[in-house]
Formats: structure tokens, sequence, C-alpha cells
């Protein structure tokens, strides 16, 4: 497969180098130049396959001549050995036609594992293949810095160094990343803040010597390896639900539009899938855009679904690509007066069609807690703040006797605080993490300065040859 980017001006590259590249050299977001398509017989044959060899066969077309069917395999049978659960993304029903899709029974209780478990695979082989050793560097807030940590933890060829603000993670978040026990993965406790952590990332990065001596890399959300691993799911769950025969929709809490844009490349793939509901919280830039045709960025609100605190979600330009007719240079114009004005500009006609198949759907922090309490009383069903709103999304789309599958994309443990304001009580550690606070705790303490951090990474990556 060959990957173009939206914005025309990267050169080609076959899925190994888009793994690598991320971003592509021209700001824009690498596409496959074709989508593979599965014949309704062949959707079918996939139906009741355990979920390790059903992503492998979603997966091959995608990474066909980069990685063999069988190598896949044996990548997506080690990635989803660390998930807790038999059936690895589990259906739940919450309602006549709603379904909660569970993708939080990895290691670090959200949805991002489902992709980043298996791009660590992916990264170590082809890394392995090529000969090379990278570093990848990363700031968090607390929220998605351990599923990074998780993904490459014991992975040959790649150290992680994460940044987080001293004192400002929770203690599940920062424990989540600081017991990680493997000696490729450094924690920096920084003195200062998460803008410091991500000043200090981009400085690295900035440091043209110093990004070529460490050869530095990132896990960002834009890769498309990450886009690819999560279209398995809907694919899983929607022909447990009857398709290919039967049409379903999806409802998916949205940040950067990652999750929802792999279930519509699904459907390219041949999944019937009939509406997407995008759910938001209060930073409602999607719903706007759908409702209204108003793409434009306002300040970042923090809220109850923090992995939803977004003013841009960098994945829409895949979307804007395709019902632009793949016009790179249109995309290329788009984005850079939208960077420009705070506005993107779509053409009534493209924004009636992306309208046809996406509808937006939004929820405040009161209103979050207001469903949580709603969906425990009336379902007997948990969810965490992000989940919530895809799953209200879903109750109230309208969309009569036609399955919804909304995506649960955090476990409810994960956000103690806010389901005790809703339900009146803490939920407890699933059993694998139960002992996080028992577990031994190694980071180390730095100032929010370049010259130290870069030091620290230094003597990292060097902490062989040094013993
Ligand atoms: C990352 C994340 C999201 C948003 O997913 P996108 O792919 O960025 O749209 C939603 N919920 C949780 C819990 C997440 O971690």
């Amino acid at each position: 497969m060959r990957y173009v980017s939206t914005r025309g001006q990267a050169p080609e590259l076959d899925f190994a180098g888009v793994l690598l590249a991320g971003l592509a050299a021209d700001g824009g977001l690498y596409m496959p130049a074709a989508w593979p398509r599965f014949s309704a017989a062949e959707m079918k044959a996939l139906r009741g396959l355990p979920y390790p060899e059903l992503a492998a066969k979603i997966i091959a077309p995608f990474a066909a001549g980069s990685i063999g069917e069988a190598e896949l395999l044996e990548m997506c049978h080690r990635a989803y050995a660390g998930f807790v659960h038999k059936a690895t993304t589990p259906l739940v029903q919450v309602d006549t036609n709603l379904y909660a899709l569970e993708l939080f029974h990895g290691p670090t209780l959200a949805f991002k594992d489902m992709a980043l478990q298996l791009v660590g695979h992916l990264f170590e082989h082809v890394l392995a293949e090529r000969g090379e050793t990278v570093r990848i560097v990363g700031a968090t807030s607390g929220d998605t810095g351990s599923a990074a940590i998780e993904a490459v933890a014991n992975r040959k060829n790649i150290d992680i160094t994460i940044l987080h603000p001293e004192g400002k993670t929770s203690e599940v978040q920062r424990r989540q990343m600081t017991t990680v026990q493997a000696d490729n993965v450094l924690n920096i406790a920084v003195a200062g803040n998460f803008d410091d952590c991500q000043d200090l990332v981009k400085a690295m990065f900035a440091d043209t010597p110093f990004r070529a001596e460490m050869n530095l890399s990132a896990v960002n959300s834009i890769n498309f390896a990450r886009i690819a691993a999560q279209i398995p799911y809907y694919v899983y769950a929607a022909l447990n639900l009857g398709a290919p025969e039967r049409e379903v929709a999806v409802a998916v809490p949205t940040g950067n539009f990652g999750n929802i844009l792999a279930a519509w490349a699904a459907k390219q793939m041949g999944l019937p899938i009939a509406k997407f509901i995008v759910a938001s919280n209060r930073n409602d830039i999607l719903s706007r855009f759908l409702d209204a045709n108003d793409m434009s960025v306002k300040a970042v609100e923090p809220s109850l679904s923090p992995s939803m605190d977004i003013g841009v979600s960098s994945n829409f330009e895949r979307l804007l690509f395709e019902f632009l007719g793949r016009d790179a240079g249109l995309t290329a114009k788009t984005m850079a007066d939208f960077r420009g004005t705070g506005k993107m500009v779509v053409a009534e006609p493209v924004w009636q069609s992306i309208r046809q198949q996406f509808r937006g759907y939004r929820l405040d922090d009161a209103a979050t807690l207001a469903e949580i309490a709603r969906f425990w009383k009336e379902s007997a069903y948990l969810a965490d703040p992000h989940s919530v709103i895809g799953l209200a999304a879903g109750r109230d789309c309208g969309l009569v006797g036609m399955p919804v599958i909304a995506a649960a994309t955090a476990h409810p443990a994960k956000f103690p605080d806010a389901i005790e304001k809703a339900v009146g009580s803490r939920p407890p550690l699933p059993p694998h993490l139960s002992d996080l606070y028992d577990r031994k705790e190694i980071f180390t303490r730095a100032p929010a300065d370049l010259n130290a951090i870069e030091t620290l990474v230094r003597n990292f990556a060097n902490r062989n040859r040094n013993a």
C-alpha cells in the first residue's frame, strides 16, 4: 500500500515509512492511496473470529508491502494478550438498540491502548528490520503518557522519555507512568506546568543536532498506523450485530477525530455504517461545524472529559481531504486559511455531503454527571465521563430500529471523582491495577531547563555504554 499526503507536497511512502514519519513533510497527514475493499462475503467470513485474528485480516492490506500477514497476526496476538477481557473489545447492551463497545480493557484502562499496544510492536519490527534505534520523547498532562509508555515498555530499539509536570497530575495518572518496570522507560517530573513540558519537547525537536544525534521520534495521534489499528473493533462489533446484512450507526466520544475517522474508514472498506455521531463536551468545535458549518477556534476549557478537551481536531483534515474529492491543493489551501483566520471555510455542498453521514452532539459537565447517574439507574451501566456522552448521543439520535455502537473509551475507575459526584461512590480499580498504590515508583526530577533535560535523555540513551 502506498500513502499520499493530504497536502500533496510530500513524498509517497509505504506503511513502514508512514509509521516512522508520523506527520508528512508538507505538514499534511498520510492517507492510503486507495481504501482496501472487502466484499459482503469477505466481511461475513470474518464473523466469529477471535479479535487478534480479525484485526490482522483488517490491517493486513494497509501494511501490504511492508509487513506480511503472518507477522502481523503474531504482533496482534502479542499486542492484545495484555487485555484482561477474553473478547478484547466486548459489546455490552445498554438499551434496546444501544450497545457500549468497551475499548478500555487494556493496560491503561483507555482506548488509546487499542492502537498503541500494536504500534509498539510495529515500531519494534520495522526498526529491527532497518537496524535503527529511535528515542521517543513526549509531554503529558497526565492522561496520555501512560498509554505511550505501556506501548513501548520493553520493546527493542526504542527508548521513551515522558515529561510530566511534577505534582500536577493525579496520583493514579502519575503511578500509571512511574510504576512501569522497564529499563527503556525514563519518566521525568519537571518542576513546572504542562506548557513547560510541551515547550521542552518542542525545543528538543527544534534542536537539530540533538534531534539527529538521538534520532528523536514521537508516537503522535496523527500517525496513520494508529487509525488502521482502530478500524477492526468497529468491524468486530458490527458483525456481531448483524452486519453486513444489517446497517448500524456509531456514536463516538471525540477529541482529535481519530477514533471516529477509523469508523468512517471501516465504511470505506465495506462495513455498512449509516450514521456517524460525533459526541463532544463543551469544547464543541465539531458539533458547531456539523450543526451550522461553524468550524471556528475557541479557547479550550477544561471539562470532566479531559481527553476530549481540544480546540482543533487534527484528524479532521483527513475527512476534509476525502470530501474535497482528494484534492490536495484545495485541502492545503483550506488548512492554511484555517490556520491564518481561525475559521475553516467549507463550501455549502461539501458541508451538506458531510452532514448526510455525520451529526454532532454535545453535553456540558452538569449534563454529563446527570447522564452517568441516569445510565446507572436505568441500565445498571457505569460509564466514565467520556463514554457517557457517546451513549447519550446514541440513545438520543432517533435512528429507529438501527443498532447504535457507542464507543466506550475509558474505564470508570479512571475518573473516580466524577463518578462519585454522579452516583455517590468511587469505582474500584480493576484487579490488574488493584495494587497500583503499592507498586514502586521510578522517576527523575528535573528543572524546566532544556540543557538539563537533554543531558538526562542523552545519558539515558548511553546508559548501557557507560555501564
Ligand atoms: C483520546 C480519547 C478520546 C478522543 O479520541 P480521538 O481519537 O482523539 O477523537 C476519547 N476518550 C478518551 C478516554 C480518550 O483517551
